[in-house]
């Protein structure tokens, strides 16, 4: 797969606000904040997509949630948060490096958009 811009923010080679990192994952503010907080948590391997997954993927994927749990817990969002993963082009996905997204700090309102664009 072609390397995305995360890759680099991942091993620090571009600026981005890292908020947490370990062995297996990497969180950093999204620079297109649709919230108060709107972080990213990304597996430090590059999988594409969440249709690229496999079962060697279940550790790093699994940290993603419990990396959430902690960053909304440090960003003070106990009335509760939104996570999302869009996939491919009718889930809107526009870097194709899996990530989750991590959006809360106010009401967020239905999930869907009512717009189809
Ligand atoms: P997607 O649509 O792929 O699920 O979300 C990609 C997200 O990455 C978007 O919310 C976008 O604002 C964010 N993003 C794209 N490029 C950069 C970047 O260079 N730095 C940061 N921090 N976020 C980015």
């Amino acid at each position: 797969m072609a390397e995305t811009i995360f890759a680099k923010i991942i091993r620090k080679e571009i600026p981005a606000d890292i908020v947490y990192q370990d062995e297996l994952v990497t969180a950093f503010r999204d620079i297109n904040a649709q919230a108060p907080s709107h972080i990213l948590i990304v597996p430090n391997k590059a999988i594409a997509t969440a249709a690229d997954v496999t079962h060697e993927d279940e550790l790093a994927l699994g940290r993603l949630f419990t990396v959430a749990r902690k960053l909304a817990e440090a960003e003070g969002l106990e009335k509760g948060y939104r996570l999302i993963v869009n996939c491919k082009e009718h889930g809107h996905q526009e870097v194709f490096h899996l990530h989750m997204h991590l959006l809360g700090g106010r009401a967020l309102g239905p999930m869907l958009s009512i717009t189809n664009d």
